[in-house]
């Protein structure tokens, strides 16, 4: 028997259910299919458990395109203020941790809760552990062969994001149902993931697991200034996760030890004021003391700080506030947050999302190539588009 609907969204995760429940709201006669034995999986992992589920900060600049005004329009129609009164309204307690990120007080399942709940009070249908097996398009609309039937939707909404974190369920099969309608698919590879080092980097600072220390991190004349991990396979944290979506091999990506201090200014104040001292230790006073004791070993003068003469004082400035490290790779989809890449927005309505090759199709969230930095951008994108398009669809 053949299921009937009027929105088909496959993938229940952060857009999906957005565009379900506001498609519902509509009148609209919505099913939701998605692989997995759970809905919104990513949602429930998110934030370290508490979902940082949106920032007060987005702007079109907080994204990764090939096309940086596509998530414009969207991003202003549902803004980050209508996803909180949708958090007031479900009692939610939430908190901001930093630089606009919000995070749940107590668990991501109360995201996952609302959007349900949401979706439930719309009328919408969820069916887990519904594989799709083939799409195909007729006159009258699409004929979606699935685990659980055959389903027949005039519209249907491709929510089933990035290729991150496979064993929670991220698969390419956007990208190939984009491939089978004509669309095109941007390289995709690893975003906000931790970095690896190789050879004499990897071997100095494998010793150094566990030291964590603010950073500014640039590359590709993009910085953050947040603070950086090294871990026993190489670097993380924030600032780590963030540049590491304007990285790629080859690419030269430079430290700054002390951001925001004039590291020759201090040196040179050191030498006047404690020229008896040894570098390693005034530079322990400032930086872990760990990798202060690394650098001195390795890369910068291991002597009392009043015999470094001016110009070997001004290099030791330059390696603190520049330090050239060299990044073997990422650690790949298996931690990466998100997927840089994937189906270009140049055929898709940045208004509806509806694909300019087929009406009636769309693509919401991350399968498409925008992707955003850490800190409750992504979720912001999924929660906009996905309003978007069940506005319309
Ligand atoms: P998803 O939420 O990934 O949903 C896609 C859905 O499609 C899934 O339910 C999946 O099972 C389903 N699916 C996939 N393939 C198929 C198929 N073949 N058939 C049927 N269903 C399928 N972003 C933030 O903004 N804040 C955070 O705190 C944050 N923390 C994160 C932590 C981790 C560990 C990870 C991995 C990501 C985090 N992100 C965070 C990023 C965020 O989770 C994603 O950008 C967001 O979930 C994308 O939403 P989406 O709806 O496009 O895709």
């Amino acid at each position: 028997s053949v299921i009937r609907c009027d929105v088909l969204v496959i993938g229940a995760g952060a857009a999906g259910l957005m565009c379900a429940m506001t498609a519902g709201r509509r009148g609209r006669m919505v099913q939701v299919i998605d692989h997995a034995n759970k809905v919104g999986k990513k949602i429930l992992m998110s934030g370290g458990g508490r979902c940082n589920f949106t920032n007060t900060g987005t702007t079109a600049a907080n994204f990764l395109s090939a096309n940086p005004h596509f998530c414009k329009s969207a991003l202003a129609r549902y803004t980050p203020w209508h996803f909180i009164e949708m958090v007031e309204r479900h009692g939610i307690a939430y908190h901001e941790k930093e630089l606009g990120q919000l995070f749940c007080d107590i668990s991501s399942k109360q995201i996952v809760k609302m959007l349900v709940d949401e979706c439930q009070a719309a009328g919408v249908q969820i069916r887990t552990d519904c594989g799709v097996q083939k799409v195909e398009r007729g006159a009258d609309g699409f004929h979606v062969h699935t685990a659980q039937g055959h389903f027949h939707a005039a519209s249907l909404v491709v929510a089933t994001g990035g290729l991150s974190i496979p064993s929670m369920g991220a698969t390419g099969f956007g990208y190939e149902l984009a491939r089978q309608f004509g669309h095109e698919v941007l390289p995709t590879r690893a975003g906000l993931v931790p970095l690896t080092l190789s050879g004499k980097h990897q071997e100095r600072f494998n010793e150094l697991s566990g030291v964590a220390l603010p950073i500014e991190a640039r590359c590709n004349g993009v910085e953050f200034r947040n603070s950086m991990l090294i871990t026993h396979r190489g670097i993380s944290g924030p600032a780590i996760l963030q540049i590491s979506s304007y990285w790629q091999p080859g690419d030269e990506l430079r430290l700054d030890l002390l951001p925001g201090q004039d590291a020759l200014g201090w040196l040179r104040r050191m030498k006047a004021e404690r020229g008896a001292a040894e570098l390693r230790t005034v530079l322990s006073e400032v930086l872990p003391r760990r990798l202060a004791l690394r650098l001195c070993e390795h890369w910068l003068p291991d002597r009392l700080v009043r015999q470094i003469d001016e110009p070997q004082l001004r290099e030791a400035a330059d390696l603190l506030q520049n330090f050239p490290l060299v990044a073997s790779g990422t650690e790949g989809y298996r931690t990466a947050e998100v997927t840089l890449g994937g189906v270009d927005t140049r055929k898709v309505s940045s208004s509806t999302f509806e694909s300019q090759l087929v009406p009636g199709l769309h693509f919401i969230g991350e399968v498409l190539d925008v992707t955003g930095w850490l800190g409750g951008y992504n979720f912001q994108w999924a929660w906009a588009c996905g309003h978007a398009a069940g506005s319309v669809a």
